[in-house]
């Protein structure tokens, strides 16, 4: 299928790993070019390089907090660069660390909800008026499964992420009028460093080996597998594409069936 949205021009945050770069690598197989951000910038460079070696379109890196005024700036400025505005916004950024209700203090509830909430927000702000006036535009937020079905031991991402997912619900039904279509894409467990990070507290809590902690993963989940970022990258790029314009304010889950619901 084509997606329609070559030459296009993306900001993909937190996308030198994981999830963040599933997204980038089929936006460029798209035909879209990127700015690409992360704070370390020697994985950042090896992702821009890889995308430019396979795929014929322009690749910005920016090294920087995305959740920083400046880091967000920074993407902004370069995405300018590339000329014609932002087109396509994927918001993204790490995930808190796990934990116990009692173990959170005002300032990490601040970490988590800039992370997670208030900075998408503010860059959803930042490239909305630019779209409104071109009269298209597509936004996807990196959120969780959690969003549907908590995570006890990830409060601060169940709260931070269901903050932003209100904020969503509400501003893509006020903004669809102009071609702006915006929508969150949930992951439930997918193979990245982040899914390493949370083994790695019950690989020392159970003292059993990571392996074993990702097969247990692995087998809850009802693909008997977990997610790859290309195919995370794959929904992405469609949810960014020419097609999904009727498509507004949705919660789009991709966790294997593991969340046993019925809607
Ligand atoms: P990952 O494999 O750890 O990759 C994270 C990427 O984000 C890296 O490129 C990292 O590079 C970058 N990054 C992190 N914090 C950043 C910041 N403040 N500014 C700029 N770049 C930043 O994580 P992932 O699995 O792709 O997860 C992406 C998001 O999905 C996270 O919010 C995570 O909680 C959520 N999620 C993941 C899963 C899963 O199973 N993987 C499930 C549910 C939700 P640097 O470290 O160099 O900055």
């Amino acid at each position: 299928m084509d997606l329609g949205i070559r030459g296009k021009t993306a900001i993909v945050c937190a996308s030198s790993k994981g999830l963040g770069k599933g997204c980038a690598q089929a936006l460029a197989e798209a035909g879209v070019n990127l700015v690409l951000n992360a704070r370390g910038a020697e994985a950042l460079e090896a992702t821009a390089h890889e995308i430019r070696s396979a795929h014929q379109v322009q690749v910005a890196t920016v090294a920087g907090d995305i959740t920083s005024d400046e880091g967000q700036a920074a993407v902004l400025a370069a995405a300018r660069e590339m000329g014609g505005g932002v087109d396509i916004l994927v918001n993204n950024a790490g995930g808190p660390p796990p934990g116990l209700w009692s173990d959170w203090e005002r300032e990490d509830w601040l970490k988590a909800l800039n992370s997670n909430m208030l900075t998408p927000i503010a860059l959803i702000k930042a490239v909305l008026p630019g779209m409104i006036e071109r009269k298209w535009g597509r936004i996807v937020n990196i959120t969780s499964q959690s969003v549907k079905s908590p995570i006890p031991v990830l409060g601060l991402s169940n709260a931070a992420r269901a903050g932003l997912t209100g904020y969503v619900a509400g501003t893509s039904r006020q903004v669809a009028q102009h071609g702006v279509v915006m929508n969150n894409l949930l992951p439930g467990a997918h193979d990245t460093d982040r899914i390493k990070s949370l083994n790695a507290a019950e690989v020392e809590k159970r003292g059993i080996t990571m392996d074993e902690a990702m097969a247990e993963r692995a087998n809850a989940v009802p693909t008997r597998r977990i997610g790859t970022p290309a195919e995370f990258g794959a929904t992405c790029a469609f949810m960014c594409s020419q097609h999904v314009g009727f498509m507004i304010g949705q919660n789009v889950l991709l966790d294997g069936g593991i969340g046993n619901t019925t809607m």
